[in-house]
């Protein structure tokens, strides 16, 4: 058994985020399981680049405002208490509203090559204001 509430938080990846993004991991590589559940802490106007799951993937808003699209469709928004699915292999993005934080905590597995998450390019402005694509 481990306490984890001590483990550091980390800076989310430039690679794999835009704007300012914490990290802390809850399960992860290591903790002898597939599942893989992470609280991101999202600074107003950071977000994700577009990336899918090959095994979908459960994100659970716990406060503030967010927007998340999948491809194709519409910039929603997201709010505390709102719970969002993502089917395996859907490609999409999550990150906080322009003028709020926005805190989640995602939740899926990793197919059996290990893979969690297929990473693409980064949400363009454009992209994040919901001026192309979508509808
Ligand atoms: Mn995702």
């Amino acid at each position: 058994m481990e306490v984890r509430s001590r483990r550091p938080s980390e800076r989310g990846s430039n690679e794999t985020f835009s704007g300012e993004v914490w990290v802390d991991v809850l399960v992860g590589e290591g903790d002898y399981q597939r599942m893989r559940v992470i609280l991101v802490r999202f600074a107003p106007g950071a977000r994700t680049a577009w990336h899918s799951h090959p095994r979908g993937q459960t994100f659970y808003v716990l406060e503030g405002r967010g927007l998340a699209q999948a491809r194709g469709g519409p910039v929603v928004e997201v709010r505390a208490g709102d719970v969002v699915h993502t089917p395996p292999g859907e490609e999409h993005w999550h990150g906080a509203a322009p003028d709020h934080f926005m805190a989640h905590i995602a939740m899926w597995e990793v197919d059996d090559e290990g893979r969690g998450a297929i990473w693409g390019a980064h949400v363009t402005d454009a992209e994040y204001r919901g001026q192309v694509g979508g509808g």
